[in-house]
């Protein structure tokens, strides 16, 4: 299907082709979804709404609420603030959501609608229910974007610093799956440490089958404890790209001390994760900790004949490829090329510091790029594995490259939202699918005579 992408690269400034993001609406529907009982609300055309929703749908494989502002022509020409105070009616009436989270779209940006003075003439929120929002135009940034201003909107209308320290420690999570939201929570527990974690879309976007339909699942971090947050000691952003507005803001408004860490994903950031949380606690490591490390490194050890010295490319969200190319380097693996569709220069130092700091010279790192520019790099220079969402996949096809699918989004797989990457049992996971790709290759590409049971 892309046998035909050119191998000559020109630079490009003004298009995009195969991009490795989406649009800043889709980050904040996620992060909202993290709230319990809240219903993003798309102020926008029908058109953003059901392509936001369907995207996430088609990743978590989970009904996606959402509600939208409906424009019309009318709307376009006069402003949308009419529509959305209908909107805000009906929703409470009908859906009877907790928060109504509204983001905007390129089309309500365009017209320039003042959603604070939208909000502030509301007339029909029912006592003790909230509707927040953030800016999203999204002819700027990301997903990634989306999600951190959704997230940086939380702390603006929420949170608050009563004077009466709870003891707690906050931790804001990156753009992860609600099986690694899951994950860093199973840590703070087994660390004893008392915590307020938001967004959390775990118990949201994972819940059970159980026979019934229930709009807002039992998940989600509730608007009391994203309110409590403004009382902690201490605030851990993980992912720098996704999460440092919100630790920023909530240092700036509550006064709460911040960290701004790497996505744990992989030992060394893992390691980092585990003693932060240890220092701000004053709390040891527990055994059952260590004993996952343990395993890790026993596992990277017994493997490392299969993936030592593979080269890699790697794609995606800027905290998810910075993590995933860290675990790569520190398993003996050569990445090659680290891409992100987010325009993010941070993203540049940052890969290019872990290329110096693991002597790899011929590294490439770019942000604000597409996956036509990775495959026409990758046929002048091929890899032994490519890592990224499901938007890959045709170019895997293409250079008969092993496909390992980690990240956002992951269209056409199963069961990876339930999943962690992150921790040393999410470095487990990933390292067992890589493994599992690089070795079935090794096996198509042996001859029958060699063929043996045990590779
Ligand atoms: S118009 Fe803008 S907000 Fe709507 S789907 Fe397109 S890029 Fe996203």
């Amino acid at each position: 299907m892309l046998e035909l992408t050119p191998k000559k690269y020109k630079e490009r400034q003004a298009l995009r082709i195969n991009p490795a993001k989406t649009c800043q609406p889709v980050g904040a529907m996620y992060a909202a979804l993290g709230i319990r009982q809240c219903m993003p609300h798309s102020h926008g055309s029908q058109g953003c709404c059901s392509y936001h929703r369907t995207f996430l749908t088609r990743h978590f494989k989970e009904p996606v609420i959402a509600t939208t502002s409906s424009f019309t022509e009318g709307a376009s020409v006069f402003g949308g603030g009419s529509n959305l105070k209908t909107a805000v009616k009906n929703i409470f009436e009908i859906y009877k959501p907790r928060v109504i989270a509204v983001h905007t779209t390129c089309l309500s940006e365009t017209i320039g609608d003042d959603i604070p003075t939208i909000i502030g003439q509301l007339e029909n929120v029912p006592e003790g229910k909230f509707v927040i929002h953030t800016n999203t135009p999204s002819y700027v940034g990301s997903h990634i974007t989306g999600y951190s201003n959704m997230v940086k909107s939380m702390i603006s209308y929420f949170s608050k610093n009563t004077g009466q320290p709870n003891g707690k420690i906050c931790v804001i999570s990156g753009f992860v799956n609600p099986g690694d939201m899951k994950e860093i929570k199973r840590i703070l527990k087994i660390m004893n440490i008392d915590f307020i974690m938001f967004p959390d879309t775990s118990g949201v976007l994972d819940s059970p089958m159980t026979g019934n339909f229930e709009m807002y699942p039992k998940g989600g971090t509730t608007v009391e404890e994203i309110q409590d947050a403004g009382n902690c000691s201490d605030v851990l952003g993980l992912g720098a790209a996704a999460a440092s507005a919100g630790v920023r803001q909530l240092n700036k408004k509550c006064k709460v001390k911040e960290h701004i860490l790497e996505l744990p994903i992989g030992i060394e950031a893992t390691d980092a994760f585990i003693s932060k949380l240890s220092e701000i606690s004053g709390k040891d490591v527990p055994e059952e900790i260590e004993t996952e490390r343990g395993q890790l490194v026993d596992i990277m050890i017994d493997a490392h004949p299969y993936y030592d010295k593979k080269t890699a490319a790697i794609y995606g969200d800027p905290d998810t490829v910075l993590g995933l190319a860290e675990f790569c380097f520190s398993l003996g693996m050569q990445p090659k090329y680290l891409i992100t569709g987010t325009p993010d220069p941070s993203f540049e130092t940052k890969g290019k510091e872990l290329f110096d700091k693991f002597g790899a010279k011929d590294g490439f790192v770019k942000h604000a790029a597409d996956l036509f520019e990775l495959h026409q790099r990758l046929k002048n220079d091929k890899v032994d594995l490519l890592i990224g969402g499901t938007h890959g996949k045709q170019i895997a096809r293409a250079e008969n490259i092993p496909f390992l699918r980690m990240g956002f989004p992951i269209l056409d797989r199963y069961v990876h939202p339930y999943m962690p990457m992150v921790g040393y049992r999410g470095a487990m996971r990933i390292l067992e699918l890589m493994l599992n790709v690089l070795m079935d290759k090794r096996e198509a590409d042996t001859a029958d005579e060699d063929f043996e049971l045990v590779m």
